[in-house]
């Protein structure tokens, strides 16, 4: 069902805590941890709790959780200080997706180039 864990996620893994992240906040609906390979000073990953392949899918599935993982990401840029920052959210294996599980990646605290790789 849309929404409910999944025995092969490693991010439903991270929401369980049956695999550790360093976790910089967390809400009813979300968790945000750092990417164990950041590209940046900051690389905060936001994740709804529940699960759902992608955000394309969160959006049309659950609307007010993907406004919660969007508030999250301004939270995180908060608390990092960021003036500037980057979200992401990769959607498809093309766009370079390796974590089938919704989240939004925030980078800060360094220049950025435009147009991304
Ligand atoms: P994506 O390629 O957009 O699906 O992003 C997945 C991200 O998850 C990558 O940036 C990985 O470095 C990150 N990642 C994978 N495993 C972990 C983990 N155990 N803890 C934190 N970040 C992870
Ligand atoms: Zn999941």
């Amino acid at each position: 069902m849309a929404g409910e864990p999944q025995d092969d996620c490693l991010f439903c893994k991270v929401v369980a805590g049956t695999i550790p992240a360093t976790i910089v906040r967390e809400t009813e609906t979300t968790v945000a941890f750092r990417d164990i390979n950041p590209q940046a000073p900051t690389h905060v990953l936001v994740i709804p709790k529940a699960h759902y392949p992608n955000a394309a899918e969160l959006s049309v599935a659950a609307p007010e959780l993907a406004a919660d993982v969007l508030r999250e990401t301004r939270a995180v840029a908060e608390e990092d200080k960021l003036d500037s920052y980057r979200v992401v959210f990769n959607t498809g294996s093309g766009a370079g997706q390796t974590v089938f599980h919704a989240h939004a990646h925030v980078l800060g605290g360094r220049g950025m180039q435009w147009p991304p790789g």
